[in-house]
């Protein structure tokens, strides 16, 4: 074995910090932005009030996607001659929907050393509040903002049975809710979580359909940072065992006299899907029946 030291101790760090709450940086990445010789900054002013709030005085320099093809050489090279870099977005996990990517693309073919120090990301912390299903999920990121293009993206997400995660602003949230509701259907469950870890942070869980009428009735506010969690499609076979299960359920009770609306609600409480979907289902069947 080598005990040598090793001579080229430069390395990149990827470090996560805060999604709101200050107090969300973890040991680990404080000691490291203490510690390396540049942290990497997403806006330096934005990073200058974190790193002021720490006591921290390492040297920052930006870092985004309109300077990154100037700026990777050098820091390939100063890293390869011993230098230590910190990495850091404005806000949670580098390279989630924010800069980063050519940059470990280039350390990585470089062979140098890279290490993450990890932490808050906002999509992590929506889908563990969300209340919906988080074993297999797909991220996202933000849809575009053109109408169309939005549309045609979500059609390709029609079908996807995992639990989907997006990012959303303020501004698009009620057009998103309403597209969403258009193409995956109005009964799909969904969370929208704000503002997450910060005062007014609030989740929100019900159908697109409703989740959109209270964003237009502005029963939910429409501000600050945007989490939209989506429930998948249920999975072929899964949804005709339990649509057998569910149509004889709901036959049962309008068999023994029980109305389409009190059958819907009850199946609802037997947490068989969304009371609309079951009443909408309930009334097929007695009509079928009549
Ligand atoms: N890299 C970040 C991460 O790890 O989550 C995401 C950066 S992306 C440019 C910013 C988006 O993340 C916001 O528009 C919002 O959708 C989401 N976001 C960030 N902070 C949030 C928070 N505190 N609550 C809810 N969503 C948040």
């Amino acid at each position: 074995m080598n005990d040598e030291p090793d001579p080229s101790p430069g390395a990149l760090f990827v470090v996560a910090t805060p999604i709101g709450n200050l107090s969300d940086l973890s040991p680990r990445a404080r000691s490291t932005l203490a510690e390396v010789d540049t942290i990497l900054a997403e806006d330096t002013r934005r990073t200058g009030i974190l790193l002021a709030h720490c006591g921290i005085s390492t040297p920052l320099r930006s870092f985004h996607d309109h300077n990154e093809d100037r700026e990777i050489p050098r820091i390939l090279s100063r890293i390869a001659a011993g230098e230590k870099f910190a990495l850091v977005s404005d806000a949670g996990t580098p390279l989630i929907s924010d800069p980063g990517y050519t940059l470990l693309r280039q350390a990585r073919k470089s062979d140098l050393r890279v290490y993450c120090v990890p932490g808050p990301c906002a999509l992590v912390a929506a889908l563990s509040v969300s209340g919906l299903p988080v074993d297999r999920f797909v991220f996202a990121g933000f849809l575009p903002p053109r109408p169309s293009l939005r549309r045609r993206e979500l059609r390709l997400f029609a079908r996807e049975t995992k639990t989907m995660v997006f990012y959303e602003a303020p501004h698009r949230l009620a057009s998103a809710l309403s597209d969403m509701g258009e193409i995956l259907g109005e009964d799909r469950e969904a969370a929208i979580a704000r503002e997450l870890t910060k005062r007014f942070e609030s989740v929100h869980c019900a159908t697109l359909g409703s989740l959109l009428s209270r964003v237009r009735s502005e029963s939910i506010v429409a501000r600050g940072e945007i989490v939209l969690v989506v429930r998948g499609a249920l999975e072929s076979s899964e949804q005709a065992g339990d649509d057998g299960a569910v149509t004889s359920l709901l036959s049962a009770m309008l068999a023994e006299g029980i109305s389409v609306r009190q059958a819907a609600a009850v199946a609802a409480r037997l947490d068989k899907g969304p009371r609309n979907a079951l009443y909408r289902q309930a009334l097929s069947l007695a009509k079928k029946e009549e």
